[in-house]
């Protein structure tokens, strides 16, 4: 079974949503579904119901992602990073924007938050400037 975790890491949308619609199609015609752990194995049942449930949150944050006009998903809770510190989350994306974050971008791989952007006291400056 190949993985799928390559298109969600990545940040490769379409590749996901198409990988996660060909999967449920496969999984809705009666295919095997795949092994969705490797120790502790639960059966086909479990696994069709996994691997349905994570095609359906993938195709739903794909067409998220494709609908808002900067790739951030605006459904989800939101919980922003600074790449330089660990200042608290703003409550959401438009504080964020607001209080002057920048370059925040939908990093579902990480694992205290699912956004990763800038804080308004470590903007990066431009290359130009030394
Ligand atoms: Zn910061």
């Amino acid at each position: 079974m190949e993985s799928h975790a390559g298109p969600w890491k990545h940040q490769c949308w379409e590749e996901l949503q198409e990988a996660a619609t060909d999967l449920g199609d496969w999984t809705s015609r009666g295919g095997f579904p795949p092994e969705v752990q490797t120790e502790d194995r639960m059966g086909m049942l479990w696994n069709r119901a996994v691997a349905r449930a994570v095609c359906e949150l993938a195709i739903n944050i794909c067409w998220q992602v494709f609908q808002s006009p900067d790739g951030i998903p605006h459904g989800l809770p939101f919980s922003l990073s600074c790449v330089d510190c660990d200042v608290d989350s703003p409550p959401n994306y438009e504080a964020a924007r607001i209080a002057g974050w920048t370059g925040i971008e939908f990093r579902p791989d990480m694992q205290a938050a699912i956004f990763r952007g800038y804080c308004p006291k470590h903007i990066p400056e431009p290359p130009w400037v030394t």
